[in-house]
């Protein structure tokens, strides 16, 4: 059995329908080459996201993550840090999750696309030889060290033009207590060591 070393969370909700970007941003925010969103503390308190079943829910372009009041209450309640929970003017309770605790990965292996000659930014980022898919499961080698209790963000982002951004990981602690106190809305695939 390979050794968990903390999980990268991915959207167990999703609206796909609602752009994060709003229009008239667009040219000032986005690479007009490559299509990279260019500014990362981007917000859009205006959003109008679908319905909100879970406690979180992730919308594609700059692939923002946005949680509950539940989500908020655990993270005050385990006294995590570094987690900023912008409302939204738009709907109650609801709030984007920014989070500012970077984890430095490995970057060697990742399959990068081509760079922009407009912003040097590569036009594409995904794991690459760091996944690896064992019984009907995705695992992921590119974080070398246990990861401490409570959310992080990868040092770097993955997917392409609007729709990337840096994935959000937690801890084992975490994952438990997230279970313990039910909430919903993500899928966690582990981080292990090879
Ligand atoms: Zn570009």
């Amino acid at each position: 059995m390979m050794e968990i070393l903390g999980y990268v969370l991915y959207p167990g909700q999703e609206d796909y329908k609602t752009r994060w970007i709003k229009e008239e941003d667009y040219d000032e925010v986005v690479c007009e080459e490559c299509h990279s969103l260019l500014v990362d503390d981007y917000f859009n308190d205006d959003v109008k996201l679908q319905k909100m079943k879970y406690d979180f829910l992730w919308v594609a372009d700059g692939a923002n993550i946005f949680v509950t009041e539940k989500v908020k209450q655990f993270i005050i309640d385990n006294g995590y840090t570094g987690i900023e929970l912008r409302p939204l003017r738009t709907m109650e309770g609801v709030y984007n999750l920014k989070c500012n605790n970077l984890i430095t990965i490995e970057k060697e292996l990742l399959d990068y696309g081509k760079k922009c000659n407009k912003c040097g930014e590569y036009t594409s980022i995904t794991t690459g030889q760091y996944s690896i898919f064992y019984k009907n499961k995705w695992y992921y080698t590119y974080v070398k060290e246990k990861v401490k209790d409570g959310f992080f963000i990868t040092d770097l982002k993955f997917g392409e033009h609007t729709y990337k951004s840096p994935e959000l990981i937690i801890g084992t602690e975490t994952y438990k207590k997230m279970k313990k106190a039910h909430l919903k809305g993500f899928i966690a695939a582990p981080l292990v060591k090879e």
